[in-house]
């Protein structure tokens, strides 16, 4: 039995562009993943995070506000996927103050962003340390805070009923599941078959005939490869670059207990008298979870921190690198002990770190989410479906029309993003 569509993948971007698909009216469709169930790769280690206009990128803000007001409607219309709109805080010192306002200054014109000076800042959050000139900040290389960027329409939402979401319609329509179950290989063929036994030979037109999986090969007419952080491994035998890397990222958690309860004592910013998601550009950020009333600690390091595969969470990192800055901007944070960490690896797109969606014969490959795959994951299977329909523009949700070829490697046209954090 040859499937219309086989999906690699059963993360955010596979259960999307496996949507998708079906939506646009596509064949029989089966999804396989190497996990037990739906999205327990990267995307089930994912902080959820979304920006509201928030982003400077054309690209960015059309691919990540049309999915977010996706997942806003699907909310509304009654199905909760645990989305708190408690904004989003960047605070800047005195050395990138006047570079971030200048970056920003169309979302503070459109009122998408809100600029808070230091004084605002102290008013709203008692117990912050804006000051940051005694010596231990400088050695910290920490300068004092000048004021910050205020997204009131950012938040995060719960991944898992995301995921959840995606899932139940998919099965709803008829879309088979393969879990447990890894595919080894991406099977080439010659499209005109001859019958010899070392075809395709190099002049031979090709396409993806099947793949092989710890269960036996399964045949489609066309693939999307969602496969994440582990894509480039099926397509290095291929000889087809995707540019994408894995880099690990990991989360910290702390029940909000004792003097860490200020977190969730501040008004001014959101209905749950919370603190916003909190980040330090290139530094670390702290994010309130409103149900679980905890923490979420972390920071994205760069250089130094090797590409590769890696799922260990080090105490160590949390110790030397992002206890001791938020300590000093939170001194509420002293003393804290988180009681669970985890990490994921990014898929990192090395070119621009936009997400990558493009055709090579029958074979769609949809990945480099990097630290923002969750909120423009709808968009992206739009787009990765409309490229296996072979569709030349894609509408994404709210009408919004594009190319499909929008994150295409190659005449790829996307400006780098300003706003980085
Ligand atoms: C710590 C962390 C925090 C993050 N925070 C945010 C955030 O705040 N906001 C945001 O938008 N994004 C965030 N992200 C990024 C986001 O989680 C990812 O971009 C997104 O989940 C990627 O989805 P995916 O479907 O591409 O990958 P995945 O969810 O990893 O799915 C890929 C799937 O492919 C399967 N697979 C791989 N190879 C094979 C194979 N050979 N055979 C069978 N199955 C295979 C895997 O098992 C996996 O389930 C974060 C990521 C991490 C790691």
């Amino acid at each position: 039995m040859v499937y219309g569509l086989v999906v690699v993948g059963a993360g955010i971007v596979g259960l999307t562009s496996a949507y998708h698909f079906v939506r646009c009216g596509g064949g029989r469709v089966l999804v396989i993943d190497a996990n037990g169930g739906p999205a327990q790769g990267n995307t089930a280690r994912s902080v959820g995070g979304f920006r509201m206009g928030l982003f400077t990128s054309r690209v960015n803000r059309i691919i990540s506000e049309t999915t977010v007001k996706f997942y806003l409607d699907v909310q509304k219309s009654g199905y909760d996927l645990g989305i708190h709109q408690l904004g989003y805080l960047i605070l800047l010192d005195i050395s990138k103050y006047e570079q971030y306002v200048e970056r920003v200054r169309e979302l503070l014109d459109a009122g998408t962003a809100i600029l808070l000076s230091k004084d605002e800042l102290k008013k709203r959050i008692g117990f912050i340390e804006l000051d940051l000139d005694d010596e231990e900040s400088r050695l910290l290389e920490l300068r004092p805070i000048k004021g910050a960027i205020f997204s009131p329409q950012s938040g995060y939402l719960d991944v898992e009923k995301l995921a959840k979401f995606y899932y139940e319609k998919l099965v709803g329509a008829g879309v088979e599941f393969l879990f447990n179950t890894r595919v080894e290989k991406l099977r080439l063929a010659a499209v005109n078959k001859i019958g010899h036994p070392r075809e395709p030979f190099a002049w031979q037109e090709k396409k993806i005939e099947s793949v092989e999986t710890s269960k036996g090969a399964i045949e489609a007419e066309r693939f999307i490869l969602a496969a994440g952080a582990w894509s480039q491994e099926l397509l290095d035998p291929l000889g087809i670059d995707s540019y994408i890397k894995p880099k690990k990222r990991q989360i910290f958690a702390s029940p909000a207990r004792g003097r860490l309860e200020s977190f969730f004592n501040v008004e001014g910013f959101n209905d749950f008298n919370s603190m916003p998601m909190t980040f330090i550009p290139r530094g670390p950020f702290v994010a309130p979870r409103i149900r679980e009333r905890s923490l979420w600690m972390g920071l994205s390091d760069d250089i130094g921190r090797r590409w590769g595969l890696d799922f260990e969470a080090e105490d160590l990192f949390f110790y030397d690198n992002v206890y001791p800055l938020l300590r000093k901007i939170f001194p509420v944070i002293e003393g804290v002990r988180p009681q669970s960490k985890w990490a994921g690896c990014y898929s990192i797109n090395t070119i621009d770190e936009n997400p990558v969606a493009f055709r090579v014969m029958n074979l769609v490959v949809a990945t480099g989410g990097s630290g923002s795959g969750v909120m423009k994951a709808d968009s992206l299977g739009r787009i990765a479906a409309a490229l296996a329909l072979d569709q030349g523009e894609v509408e994404l949700y709210g009408g919004v029309k594009v190319p499909s070829t929008l994150l295409g490697i190659k005449d790829r046209k996307i400006e780098p993003e300003m706003l980085v954090f």
